[in-house]
């Protein structure tokens, strides 16, 4: 199956210039969405990953599927201000200003191992982001998979030595 022909590409959104790479048709069918899924599982299995966490809204959609595969749990890295216990929380860059991802204090227990899942890789800033608060929690971070990575804006030296897994690269 090629997953790419689930990919929906839209020119000039949310800007002029930009080719936004949308994920919702593969969502929307039940083999290619579950082939995407199993695909990351797999390649979780051989890290004896202990838990997924995906930030928000989109991680949301890729990892909590594999975390159900592999039958282990799923925490969400939210947005400042959405989760209701004690939280660590970074903040970091977007193409206009800063945002901040926050995590709920016992999502992760120190030594766990830690497979973080998002739709797509671009500047790398969100997935920087997210292991930064897995690890401040003591969580090992094994893998971050995706179902796209952007090569061109080169996301992966942001988080360079660790390992990444894309299913699809634009
Ligand atoms: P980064 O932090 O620059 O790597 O951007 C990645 C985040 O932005 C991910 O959480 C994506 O959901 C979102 N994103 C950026 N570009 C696109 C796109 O073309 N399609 C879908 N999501 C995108």
């Amino acid at each position: 199956m090629n997953l790419k022909d689930y990919i929906a590409s839209i020119p000039d959104f949310p800007e002029k210039g930009i080719i936004f790479r949308d994920i919702s048709p593969l969502m929307a069918d039940g083999d290619a969405y579950r082939e995407a899924t199993k695909r990351i599982a797999e390649y979780a299995k051989e890290k004896e990953v202990d838990m997924v966490v995906g930030p928000e809204a989109r991680g949301f959609i890729v990892g909590c599927p594999v975390a159900y595969e592999l039958g282990i749990g799923f925490a969400p890295a939210r947005k400042k201000g959405k989760l209701p216990r004690e939280t660590v929380e970074v903040s970091y860059g977007l193409e206009y200003g800063a945002d901040v991802l926050a995590l709920h204090k016992d999502a992760i227990k120190p030594g766990q191992k830690v497979l973080i899942c998002d739709d797509l890789l671009a500047t790398g800033g969100t997935i920087a982001a997210t292991i930064e608060l897995v690890e401040s929690l003591g969580g090992i971070v094994v893998g971050a998979a995706f179902l796209i990575e952007l090569e061109a804006l080169k996301g992966r030296n942001k988080i360079e030595g660790y390992d990444i897994l894309a299913l699809m690269e634009y």
